[in-house]
């Protein structure tokens, strides 16, 4: 509980995000009716950031603590990372 609310608090990681260069939409598409074969394709390319970002530990471990519901973090989609989070439990 401790861990996670210190993941919570510092946001010091963000100011590396290698996604600040590219626009929300490509982590987090327009809205609910994106089609899935653009939905994937679009995550993929999201992917390919996060694959190279420098603190993609971090947003990840953020985003599992946070449980962020949408989008791209940590290179993984909110599938993705519920699996990740039930098996890692
Ligand atoms: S891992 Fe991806 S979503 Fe997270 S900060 Fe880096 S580029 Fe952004």
């Amino acid at each position: 509980m401790i861990k996670e609310q210190v993941l919570l608090e510092d946001q010091e990681w963000r100011k590396h995000a290698s996604c600040l260069h590219f626009s929300a939409v490509l982590f987090f598409g327009f809205d609910d009716t994106e089609p899935p074969a653009e939905k994937r394709l679009r995550e993929d390319q999201a992917k390919l950031v996060c694959f190279e970002c420098p603190v993609r530990q971090e947003c990840l471990d953020y985003a599992l603590s946070a449980r962020e519901s949408h989008g791209i973090w940590g290179g993984m989609t909110d599938v993705e990372r519920r699996r990740y989070a039930n098996r890692s439990r």
